[in-house]
């Protein structure tokens, strides 16, 4: 039996195969496989470039292997990495000032993932109707929007409305209660004496790039007002810049209670998440209420405070909404039967198909764009905030190509 595996074959064929032959096959990927990236670029294990338009997720928004970004991972690693919060470090308090400065709030609480930021959110919602709202122990119910995506744990589950994402991994965590999204008077009448908080995302990326009817975010706002119920946002998509505002609740003039980020807090080195509130809200938990081991570490938060520098010094916002204009109008302007709508702000972009958007993003690949789809019909286009104008010339030709070619 071999057990070292030296040199491995270059070929991306390959490492499908390994891929395929020991991994869970929870993921349907592009059959591309990345040995290197830099910026808006990735290059296959064979040396084909391909244009980014997927940033994991929105995890890159300042690009691939960010030297700066890179600069901070590499000297912190030579120096403490991990600590666990049994004791201090010398890295979380610089960057969770950074960090509530940046998003204008007063106090964070370190994570990883974007599902364990999510969870943190609610578990704060929850006892805030407990200890502030007066809820009935046991009863406090959170409104979540049709077509949701918050993550995969067992709770925030049980908050989806999309049978995949749910299909035998019940029982589900009670307290949950769905409305359409867009729908401000639905929202009105779910709400109940026993309604903490709303959880929401701005614009619904993997639902689709679902854009909310104008006025909808502050509707649901004021209404949550109105009725002593927590706004959660859910910027761990939306958010540093995204859609052409720091955040996409800038964009409605609308201050959430509790804001989720994620994603491109690690800027695509480290994963690294946060939930933020103001101190009343805050200093509802208590020492051993709530943790993680890995949150909030040296090595982590290193990572942040540089891809958060890249965002602000950058102007990544700005950027994305120079860059989103172009790319928005360039989609548009393509003239094909088989587009339904083209959507999104800044550069969170859904082209809705009228076939499986999977024939479109195999075209794509073809011509060396990396675009995945979202709910079927809908492919998602999203590449790194960084982009400049040579890379849309080169996104806009190769769509009007693939278009051609399906
Ligand atoms: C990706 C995402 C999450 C989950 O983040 P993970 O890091 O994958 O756990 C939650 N909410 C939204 C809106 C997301 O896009």
């Amino acid at each position: 039996m071999r057990i070292m595996h030296v040199g491995e074959p270059k070929s991306s064929q390959h490492f499908v195969e390994l891929d395929e032959r020991y991994g869970a096959h929870n993921y349907k990927p592009l059959d591309l496989v990345v040995e290197r990236a830099e910026g808006v670029w990735l290059w296959d294990v064979e040396g084909r470039r391909y244009l980014d338009c997927i940033s994991a997720y929105s995890a890159v928004n300042q690009g691939h292997c960010h030297p700066r970004i890179r600069a901070a991972l590499v000297a912190q690693a030579g120096k403490v990495s991990l600590t666990s919060r049994a004791m201090r470090n010398d890295r979380m308090g610089p960057f969770l000032r950074k960090l509530t400065e940046t998003c204008g709030f007063e106090r964070a609480l370190p994570m990883n993932t974007g599902a364990e930021a999510v969870e943190t959110a609610i578990k704060l919602a929850r006892r805030w109707g407990y200890e502030i709202k007066g809820i009935p122990d046991n009863e406090a119910e959170i409104i979540v929007f049709s077509n949701n995506f918050h993550g995969r744990t067992t709770a925030i589950i049980s908050a989806s409305t999309d049978p995949s994402y749910r299909r035998h991994f019940g029982p589900f965590t009670p307290g949950f209660v769905p409305v359409p999204y867009g729908d401000a008077d639905a929202l009105q009448r779910a709400i109940t004496p026993n309604t903490c908080a709303i959880l929401i995302e701005p614009i619904q990326g993997e639902g689709g790039v679902i854009v909310p009817p104008e006025g909808f975010m502050k509707r649901a706002w004021a209404i949550c007002k109105e009725h002593d119920v927590l706004f959660i946002a859910d910027e761990i998509q939306t958010g540093f810049g995204r859609t052409g505002d720091l955040f996409a609740c800038d964009y409605d003039n609308v201050k959430p209670d509790i804001l989720v980020v994620g994603k491109a807090l690690g800027g695509g080195y480290y994963p690294v998440s946060a939930a933020l509130a103001n101190t009343a809200l805050m200093e509802l938990f208590q020492p051993g209420d709530h943790g993680s081991t890995f949150g909030g570490n040296p090595l982590a938060s290193a990572v942040a405070e540089a891809s958060l520098d890249v965002i602000v010094n950058e102007k990544l916002a700005s950027r994305a909404r120079y860059a989103g204009a172009k790319v928005m109008q360039g989609l548009r302007a393509a003239q094909s039967p088989l587009v339904k709508e083209v959507r999104g702000r800044g550069l969170l972009i859904g082209i809705e198909l009228t076939v499986p958007a999977k024939k479109l993003s195999a075209a794509l690949l073809d011509r060396g764009i990396a675009a995945k789809d979202t709910h079927d019909r809908v492919l998602r286009i999203a590449p790194p905030l960084v982009i400049e104008d040579d890379a849309i010339e080169l996104l806009l030709e190769q769509y009007n190509a693939a278009l051609a070619a399906i």
